[in-house]
């Protein structure tokens, strides 16, 4: 049986990985519908590749200047639960996930899920919503991959999960160290190939306190059972610790195409030649260490935002998101970026449990706030 699936976002770093199982694997899926926001010339060439049925791009009328294979142009959430899509992949980077993440759901779709703010913003909205109308979450992320591959055929659940950090390009830099360093710096991670935001958020160990959130919400685990653990090597990519003891980790070569392909083929494993094997012989050390929090402020603040919950993580999403945008483009420091954000979240009406709509004018608010500082 070929699989129909649907990309959004597939002209980022996910979306590309996608469209590379898909290639290789062209027996089992199938692409009808994409969708992206910003690079028109590479979804083009992907639409007369793939020849999708639905196709959605930011700036339409730009679109069908160049495309001129036949597609019905629909929005992100008609694709997101369009009854001809077996799975629908989240690839959007932002809160561009959220609504069509839960279009999905509510329609009972499978929904692999490589977006964060989803889960972060909203994961009990989304989780309740997905058990209510029976819709599969499949974790792309390496990190809940890994944990969800240690926890298949379980039938008692987790006591701990571990999610392992390679600990980003500055792991051990000291706070004079980190007050210096650059984009490009910033921009070189050590292990994995990833877009711009991802790559930053890698660096501040952000990343990592996001993916805690998706994991409490993932899992239904609370958060003083889930830990980071440092293991720079990037071939543990998480471990779950059950009731006796017993660990069980997941292990292989760092390359996102993995968890992305057993998201589109689960239950089933698939062969595939191109994804790369570990080679023990170029393995000297597996190492662990304890997180720095206070070098690396960010992921603190992460995981107290979610422990806090309501209307706290959408706010730490928001103001990340811009201050990371600023350092990008050099008008603040990397260290600024921790605290912009832990200003965001001092400053912050909270709302214990919000609705939609509170989450969204949280992050319109932390947004706002924050980029009312940094215009010209
Ligand atoms: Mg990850």
């Amino acid at each position: 049986m070929i699989k129909q699936l649907a990309v959004l976002g597939s002209t980022g770093s996910i979306g590309q990985q996608t469209l590379d199982i898909v290639r290789a694997l062209p027996h089992r899926f199938r692409i009808i519908g994409l969708a992206a926001g910003k690079n028109i010339d590479l979804l083009t060439k992907q639409i007369n590749e793939f020849k999708p049925r639905f196709v959605y791009f930011l700036d339409r009328d730009a679109l069908a200047r160049l495309a001129n294979t036949e597609y019905e142009f629909l929005t992100l959430e008609d694709i997101a639960q369009h009854p001809q899509v077996d799975t629908v992949i989240i690839a959007t980077s932002g809160k561009s996930g959220l609504s069509p993440t839960l279009a999905a759901v509510k329609v009972g779709k499978n929904v692999a899920l490589a977006n964060k703010e989803s889960l972060v913003m909203a994961g009990e909205i989304i989780t309740k919503e997905a058990k209510l109308n029976e819709a599969r979450i499949l974790p792309i992320d390496s990190e809940h991959s890994a944990i969800w591959q240690c926890l298949n055929g379980e039938t008692q659940p987790a006591t701990q999960l571990i999610l392992t950090a390679s600990g980003g390009p500055f792991l051990h830099y000291s706070p004079t160290q980190l007050n210096g360093v650059t984009v490009e710096q910033a921009l070189r991670h050590p292990s994995w190939q990833m877009g711009r935001k991802v790559t930053i958020d890698s660096a501040t160990l952000m990343n990592k306190g996001l993916e805690v959130i998706e994991a409490r919400w993932l899992f239904d685990v609370p958060f003083e059972n889930i830990k980071v653990l440092i293991h720079p090597q990037s071939i543990i990519h998480s471990m779950v610790e059950f009731i006796d003891g017993s660990i069980k980790a997941q292990l292989s070569y760092p390359d996102m195409r993995l968890p992305i392909q057993y998201a589109l083929s689960y239950p089933e494993r698939l062969p595939n030649p191109q994804l790369p094997r570990l080679d023990w012989s170029n393995i000297k050390d597996l190492t662990f260490e304890q997180p720095d929090l206070d070098t690396f402020p960010c992921l603190k603040l992460a995981i107290e935002a979610g422990r806090q919950g309501g209307t706290y993580p959408a706010v730490l999403c928001a103001a990340d998101e811009v201050a990371v945008e600023l350092f990008l483009s050099r008008r603040i420091k990397f260290i600024d970026i921790a605290n912009l954000v832990g200003q965001a979240l001092e400053q912050h009406q909270f709302i214990a449990r919000p609705t939609l709509e509170e989450i969204m004018a949280a992050d319109t608010w932390a947004r706002e706030s924050l980029a009312a500082g940094y215009r010209r």
